[in-house]
């Protein structure tokens, strides 16, 4: 575990320092990626990208997946074969990193955001189920946003930290609206809701595998579906809508967006020890649920009682006046020893880059914002640093 390999250059703790969370390569990388190369299978058509799609759909218990080049690009492909078209709107979380607003606008859609639960910064249910039914209205078989009066297109709950959206109510409402729910499941690789996996829960999910996601290709995404049609145009859009398999001739705009055969070799080995991943981040925060639980201000990372959280990125909150200092003191703080702490998203509705998108209320995902911090979780974290990092927390009031 070498702080080079930490995702955030500039930002490196110093040499026996505690990065936030790092890659976790210890399995058979290696041999799969010289396999590519050995046999001349570099790029984006090739054994591993078969079973990298495979065995994630396996994983999930889709009928079909996917690989494209990032979780945004597979964000992409979902909205444009959900139907998702311009000046349309589609609702997102407001608490998530700013991905899936991005792929919403680049479809040339607006997002429409809505708030976090108190309890796990989930998108909340009862807010979307309100904006449904009391912020739309029906019109010719259409749903349509009353103040703006676009059609809403879709729904797009973002499963944040590892931790399930509440989605049954929101299923519900979508359903009933007869709009297609696209999970944005970039963070909740083998997390489950209600006993259904993450990913299986909607009409089609995407997952990223970028270097601090629990499982990491690099750079990667999947797209995971049931409907063979959807799969089928995601697959053709990914490969730059190519009609003829002979002949250079194309009747759409397509994209460059196919994984390689050498990162699904490193997604292959990756997903061999998913488990023993999940296991790790939820000892990691076990601990700090355990080490914490008696200090007044600071509040840890549960599960809720029908989730099956995998606990991604162990992320506490900090009530400045009970704790005595807010989060970002605190982050100073450990920073100062070495201790690398991240706070979360600023919510989308307050992000310049989401201007003209319709103005909501999202007091909640605010909250979070000023209290939340991240704290090192990375899978190869030692019991040692954990201590050190929960001394250093302990010790900075
Ligand atoms: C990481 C992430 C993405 C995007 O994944 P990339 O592979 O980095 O493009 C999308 N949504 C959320 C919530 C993420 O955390």
């Amino acid at each position: 575990m070498t702080a080079s390999r930490n995702i955030e250059p500039g930002a490196l703790p110093q040499a026996g320092g505690i990065a936030l969370c790092v890659p976790h390569l210890r399995g058979n990388e290696w041999r799969y990626i010289q396999e590519c190369l050995d046999t001349n299978w570099v790029s984006s058509v090739g054994p591993f990208v078969d079973r990298f799609e495979r065995e994630i759909a396996q994983r999930v218990g889709a009928a079909h997946a996917v690989a494209t080049t990032c979780g945004t690009a597979a964000l992409h492909l979902s909205l444009l074969v959900a139907g998702v078209k311009p000046d349309e709107e589609v609702l997102v979380s407001a608490l998530t990193f700013i991905a899936p607003a991005n792929a919403i606008r680049y479809v040339g859609a607006w997002p429409v955001f809505i708030d976090a639960d108190r309890e796990f910064g989930q998108m909340d249910p009862a807010a979307a189920v309100r904006f449904l039914e009391e912020g739309c209205e029906r019109v010719g078989g259409q749903v349509r946003n009353r103040a703006t009066g676009r059609r809403i297109a879709a729904v797009m709950p973002v499963h944040i930290l590892g931790h399930p959206v509440d989605m049954d109510p929101i299923l519900d409402a979508a359903r009933e609206a007869g709009v297609p729910i696209i999970e944005d499941a970039t963070e909740s690789l083998g997390a489950a809701y209600k006993g259904r996996p993450v990913g299986k829960l909607g009409d089609i999910a995407c997952f990223s595998f970028n270097g601090n996601k629990l499982i990491t290709t690099g750079g990667g995404g999947m797209i995971v579906t049931d409907r063979a049609d959807w799969a089928k145009r995601c697959r053709y859009l990914s490969t730059q809508a190519k009609d003829d398999p002979l002949e250079y001739v194309h009747s759409e705009i397509g994209f460059n967006y196919r994984l390689t055969n050498v990162l699904a070799a490193m997604g292959c080995a990756q997903l061999e020890g998913l488990d023993e991943c999940i296991v790790a981040k939820r000892r990691i925060a076990e601990r700090y649920n355990e080490a914490f639980g008696d200090v007044a201000g600071l509040t840890g990372m549960t599960a809720a009682s029908w989730a099956a959280s995998v606990f991604w990125l162990y992320t506490m909150r900090v009530d400045p006046v009970r704790f005595g200092m807010d989060s970002r003191a605190l982050l100073r703080a450990l920073d100062a020893q070495g201790i690398q702490t991240r706070p979360l998203w600023q919510p989308l509705h307050r992000s310049a880059a989401m201007a003209g998108a319709p103005a909501m209320d999202c007091p909640v995902a605010e909250e979070w914002q000023a209290t939340a911090l991240s704290l090192p979780c990375s899978v190869g974290l030692t019991e040692a640093d954990q201590e050190r990092v929960i001394r250093a927390v302990r010790a900075a009031r």
